[in-house]
């Protein structure tokens, strides 16, 4: 269930379904998304579905993750990213693969716990994790070259606007609980351009901690 054919199959579907940037492709080809979630659900961790890992939270659809990472590496590498909504950790994973540097921060504890426990095991180095509420970025480090949100507030947080470098992009899910728009925001340098990727379903970013 978790072979390397199981794995062919996903990144066929995601080709399919319009992927088309090989080092995102090949970054969720090698990241061991069974390993991200419970025992019992890992026979359907190569599926394009989002699962559940508790706390009423969800580790994101593989299709949902790789749109969101091609967006944000689509102009140019970035050294620097922030992650909001670390979650199972496992888009935490895929950025740690690509980027020099991420700083990820999430608000439930356990998740954290847990996340930052599997990404240790696992041997990313290169990650810091934080519990806080995203909707503060995580401005000791800013600025980030790069920003993915992975919980939608019903607007854009400006702080975490203020957070991206020059050249800069942010990819964030915005909108209601039924649905949302996914938007990439980039700091042109003089403001920031804003385009709407396409419709998308994400748990809410709340305000504030556990
Ligand atoms: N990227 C994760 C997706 C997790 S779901 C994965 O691949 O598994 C979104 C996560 O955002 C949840 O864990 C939720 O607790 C977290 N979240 C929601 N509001 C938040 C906030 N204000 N600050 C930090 N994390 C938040």
């Amino acid at each position: 269930m978790t072979s390397r054919r199981t794995r062919d199959r996903l990144i066929a579907r995601l080709r399919d379904m319009g992927i088309d940037d090989e080092r995102v492709l090949q970054t969720i080809k090698k990241v061991p998304r069974h390993l991200f979630i419970e025992e019992a659900l890992a026979s359907r961790a190569y599926e394009d579905t989002a699962l559940p890992i508790g706390y009423g939270q969800t580790i994101s659809q593989p299709y949902v993750v790789a749109l969101m990472t091609q967006a944000l590496f689509a102009e140019r590498p970035l050294a620097k990213i922030l992650e909001v909504g670390s979650g199972s950790g496992y888009q935490t994973a895929i950025l740690a693969t690509l980027a020099a540097q991420v700083y990820s921060v999430e608000r439930i504890g356990a998740l954290l716990q847990t996340a930052r426990r599997r990404l240790v095991t696992l041997g990313y180095r290169n990650v810091s994790c934080k519990l806080s509420d995203g909707n503060q970025g995580w401005p000791e480090h800013a600025p980030y070259d790069g920003i993915l949100v992975t919980a939608a507030p019903a607007e854009i947080p400006e702080t975490l606007v203020t957070q991206l470098a020059v050249g800069g992009r942010m990819v964030i899910p915005v909108g209601d609980v039924d649905i949302q728009e996914l938007w990439l925001i980039r700091n042109t340098g003089t403001g920031t351009s804003r385009s709407r990727l396409e419709d998308v379903k994400f748990v809410p970013l709340v305000t504030g901690r556990e």
